[in-house]
């Protein structure tokens, strides 16, 4: 075992890490462990754009911003924080430009800016040109920028460490209120070794990512198993809202790989079997921009009502056709070519397949605007903070506008940073590390590993599935009080037959099998989590909608959901939403 001491400890290398590590690193002696190389991250996958009201092409303002956010949401964003993401946006982009990003430009050689779902001039009057972008590869751009600058800065980086368990001084369930319950630092295994490192720190950042593989038609990356959702779950943290799990309409049909709602934003529409404009009749002022929860939505109900296209009428169809083949190649380059290689469909002259694909965890470690994590309602774990995809802070509430989230990790993976480099420089010492702060991790690996051989009859690969296939059945786009009982029993019988797995390798050098062992732990605790939330809120709002209980209920249900992992399965309490200045109102587009 290796011990490590550092005053800040960052756990991701996405956007919202090592936006983190770059303020960070100015003020503390910093380190970032992540389990891929940096720029594999997946941020690197993001396309379409990031939002800011530069109001550069179009008249806009960070005020109909924070509306649309709060609106676009469903009323469970906390509206302060909103407004945070919204002002501090137009900086956020004018860093990234400073730094040397490659946006893509006006003739006069601003920061161009297109249209994108939900995002309105003057409070839901006409879609509005507010994403700024890089050709449909904008997560790319921003990736390599902080990489660079991370680079630049010597920012030190432990690359392809897996973290696997945080290590607190104290007990966030048993502390009373008020009592102080401090982070000690993290455990992680060195993947090209085997070996178990220990990291000792005044301060530790989460940054660690989605969750999207807890589905089987996903966008995400393979790698987005949820870990730090699932790790601080497991230190007895709790997680909030994970029932709001965002469907981005349009994924490869029978595939889920992502075509960046760019499309649309360039002028893209979606059309059923009879070739309708169906999204007219859905959202009659913005039609196909309408946000995501609507018009995923929308395309289901069309499949189930008999117009869906296709030998299966299983999916729509989203035309390009219109466009010129000059502008798709400047605009949409990366996902026209998509629907090239995996469905042989040419965007030029043909409508490309698409249906709803599971995206974004709106939920996830719950903090505060300075990315503090949150042990219940109101203390927070000192020196403990979170930021991006894998936190919720909230302000995508129930459902996330497009653009919004690589809006999110610049903000708040910034103020995270300074935040924990700050408060790293006022305390003196950290927590001492325990004596046996691994002990949980080695029996857990040695656990695994002494199945190699052994008598385990269960295959991860398997549980896998199962667990994916029941997710998207029965807690995908429509659900209702009996699919998640199916789901709750299905997942409860994989976590009892993961009791039993074996994994087939017993190398200590990249040991994958060992990993995906671990990964599927997370996946499964996650999985438990949505599905509690999805059958306990019995209401409909942004991206969780109960058939049975189709109409949002503000009087039962207009508070965020916190979830607790008990010896007894989960638990599940409230926490308010913080309303400033926008009344919830019902939701027309
Ligand atoms: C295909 C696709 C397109 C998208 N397009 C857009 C878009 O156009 N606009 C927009 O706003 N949003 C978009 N999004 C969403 C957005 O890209 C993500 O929400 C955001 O990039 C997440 O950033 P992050 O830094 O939180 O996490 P990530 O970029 O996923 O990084 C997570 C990091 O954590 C590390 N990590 C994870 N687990 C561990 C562990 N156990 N130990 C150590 N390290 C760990 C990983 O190595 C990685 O470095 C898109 C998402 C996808 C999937």
């Amino acid at each position: 075992m290796t011990h490590h001491e550092y005053d800040v400890v960052i756990v991701g290398a996405g956007g919202a890490g090592m936006r983190a590590a770059l303020e960070s690193s100015q003020r503390a002696r910093t380190a970032v462990l992540t389990k891929l190389y940096p720029t594999r991250s997946h941020t690197g996958a993001a396309q379409g754009g990031m939002a800011a009201a530069l109001a550069n092409v179009e008249d806009d303002s960070a005020e109909w911003h924070v509306f649309d956010t709060i609106k676009g949401g469903d009323y469970l964003v906390d509206q302060d924080a909103a407004e945070i993401l919204c002002n501090e946006a137009i900086d956020a982009v004018l860093d990234l430009e400073k730094m040397g990003l490659p946006f893509n430009r006006t003739p006069e050689g601003k920061v161009d800016q297109r249209r994108f779902g939900g995002h309105t001039r003057n409070h839901g009057e006409a879609a509005v040109r507010r994403a700024c972008y890089s050709a449909d590869r904008t997560g790319h751009m921003i990736l390599q920028t902080l990489y660079q600058q991370c680079i630049k800065q010597e920012v030190e980086f432990f690359n392809e460490y897996y973290v696997l368990d945080l290590i607190l001084d104290g007990d966030p369930q048993a502390a009373a209120p008020g009592e102080e319950v401090a982070v000690a630092g993290v455990v992680a295994l060195e993947l090209s070794t085997g070996e178990i490192h220990t990291f000792n720190a005044k301060a530790v950042i989460f940054a660690t990512g989605g969750a999207g593989k807890v589905f089987k038609t996903t966008s995400n990356a393979h790698t987005l198993t949820g870990d730090g959702m699932g790790i601080a779950l497991n230190a007895g943290l709790p997680l909030e809202d994970m029932e709001f799990f965002q469907f981005h309409p349009t994924g490869l049909a029978g595939l889920g790989i992502l075509l960046s709602e760019a499309a649309r934003g360039e002028g893209g529409i979606l059309r059923n079997s009879e070739g309708e404009r169906f999204m007219e009749r859905y959202a009659p002022t913005i039609k196909d921009l309408a946000p995501r929860d609507m018009v995923a939505r929308a395309m289901a109900n069309e499949v189930r009502e008999g117009r869906g296209a296709g030998p299966h009428q299983d999916y729509v169809l989203l035309d390009l056709t219109h466009l010129e083949p000059a502008h798709i190649d400047e605009k949409l380059p990366d996902i026209t070519e998509f629907a090239r290689t995996y469905l042989g469909v040419e965007p030029y002259t043909e409508p490309v397949p698409v249906y709803p694909t599971a995206h974004y965890a709106m939920g996830g470690i719950p903090t505060t605007v300075q990315g503090e994590v949150l042990r219940n309602n109101t203390d927070v774990v000192k020196g403990l903070y979170a930021a991006g995809e894998c936190a919720c802070v909230s302000v995508h509430g129930a459902n996330r506008l497009g653009t919004n989230s690589l809006l999110d990790i610049n903000v708040f993976g910034r103020r995270a940073g300074i935040a924990a480099a700050e408060y790293a420089s006022g305390v003196d010492a950290a927590p001492a590390f325990p004596e046996d702060g691994d002990a949980r991790i080695r029996a857990l690996v040695d656990g695994l590993l002494a199945t190699v051989g052994g008598t385990g009859t269960e295959r991860v690969s398997e549980i896998r599935k199962a667990l994916q296939e029941t997710m998207d059945r029965n807690v995908q786009v429509f659900r209702d009080a009996d699919s998640l009982a199916e789901a709750t029993r299905v997942v409860a019988e994989l976590k009892e037959r993961f009791t039993d797995v074996a994994i087939h390798d017993r190398g200590k050098r990249f040991n994958t099998d060992l990993l995906e062992a671990i990964e599927l732990g997370f996946l499964l605790e996650i999985a438990e989590v949505v599905v509690a939330g999805a059958l306990a809120r019995e209401e409909s709002r942004g991206g969780h909608y109960r058939e049975d209980f189709p109409t949002r209920d503000d009087e039962r249900f207009l508070h965020h959901t916190m979830a607790y992992a008990t010896g007894e399965g989960v638990r599940l309490d409230t926490k308010p939403v913080v309303i400033t200045k926008y009344q919830p109102m019902e939701r027309k587009y």
